[in-house]
Formats: structure tokens, sequence, C-alpha cells
């Protein structure tokens, strides 16, 4: 029986998030599927140069965001434009994004995993921030003016984290690898800072796709809603 489209959300703190994380699970899913990507911070902070101007990088990194999510077969990347290295798991931000599930109605939502043990502080409030927001979605009672502007619950069927240091299942992306790094690729103005990257996500992805028998592979840890 052929299977309907779902809707797939991806839900990240930065510009270069979605694919530096799941990117080859992303084009596997454009196949079939229509995925949408919520950015939370235009990662204008993103320079080791001095005199860079935050508001330059920050529309250059949408631009960025915009190309790589088309390699990746993406339709709608949504920004949020909140503070880079500023993001807070706090009401405000769960319900700008518990506004989207609902209006959104995803089948899958993937965001970071906010247990993992990570350097940016970004990634566990933007994933702690989903995880809530996932709930007020979900239930009548929160926030009843979301009901009165016309906005009904909805109740996502998956919650993937990822990376995670404890995948429940590992996707094989050994058919969507190389389209992943073209995408990274598009995200120029990091690469500089990401020295080597190319062979680590390689890498990565070749021990991650290892124990499932996979060449490349990207984990996933799923929760419960
Ligand atoms: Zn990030």
């Amino acid at each position: 029986m052929k299977q309907l489209p779902k809707h797939r959300l991806i839900i990240m703190a930065h510009p270069d998030d979605p694919e530096l994380a799941c990117g080859g699970t992303i084009a596997d899913w454009t196949r079939r599927d229509r995925v949408t990507h919520i950015i939370v911070s235009c990662g204008e902070k993103g320079t080791w140069q001095k005199n860079d101007s935050p508001l330059r990088i920050a529309d250059t990194r949408e631009r960025e965001a915009q190309k790589a999510a088309k390699v990746l077969g993406t339709k709608k990347v949504i920004f949020l434009r909140h503070p880079d290295g500023g993001l807070a798991s706090n009401k405000t931000l769960s319900l700008e994004l518990a506004a989207l599930i609902r209006h959104l109605k995803p089948y899958t939502i993937v965001t970071h995993d906010p247990w993992r043990r990570q350097f940016h502080p970004d990634h566990r409030a933007a994933g702690f921030a989903v995880i809530e927001a996932v709930m007020i979605a979900r239930d009548w009672h929160f926030f009843p003016f979301l009901k009165e502007i016309g906005l009904k619950i909805h109740r996502a069927r998956e919650l993937l984290l990822t990376p995670t240091d404890q995948p429940t299942f590992v996707n094989d992306v050994t058919q969507t690898f190389k389209k992943k790094l073209t995408a990274i690729r598009c995200h120029k103005s990091q690469l500089g800072q990401l020295p080597g990257w190319e062979k680590r996500i390689t890498e990565f992805a070749q021990s991650t796709g290892k124990p499932a028998g996979f060449r490349y592979g990207e984990g996933f840890y799923k929760m419960r809603i």
C-alpha cells in the first residue's frame, strides 16, 4: 500500500544545524514527504572575525540556510530570529513553537537532544523549548487563547532528538550522504570555523551507521509523547 506523504518539522537553534544534524535523513524524507525547517536564531555571532557586522552575518546565514534547504528538498524555512548565544528555554519561545506546531500539524518533530554532552548552550535551550512546545501544542488547557484564535490542539506522532549519545534507531543515509555534504557546503560563512568538518562528519556517519549495518547513518532518540 502506498504511504501518504508526511509533514516533518525540523526545529533547530542555528541556520546550519539541520544539515549538520540530519541532512541525510531530510534529503531522504523529501523524496516523498513535506519538510519544514524552523531556525530559532540567525546565528549572527557565528564568526571569528572581530570586524564583521552581526547584522550582515544574520542576513548571509539566512540566505545560506535557504540554499542548503533547497539542496535537501525542503520547501519552507521559518526564521524566528531569537538572539544567537542567548536562547533560553522560556515560555515565550515554547509558545511560539507550540503555535507553529498547532498551525503546521507535523507528523514528526526533530530537534536537538538537550541531554547530550554538547558545547553549545543554545542547542540545549532549543531542545528543551521544543519538548515543552510539543506538550503545549498537545493539550487544550495550556494557553487557552490559542483555541480562541483558531489553533486547535495537535499531537505529533514522533519526537526525535538528534544528534544523540543514545540512539534508539539509526537511519540509513548512504544514498543521500553526498547531498548532506553539498548542503553543508552552502554554509560558506561557517566552513572556515569548522576545520576538518568533512572528515569528521564522514567518520561520525560511518561510526553511527556501522552497528546497524549501514555505510552512513544518522542516529535518533525517539521520545514518547
Ligand atoms: Zn548550532
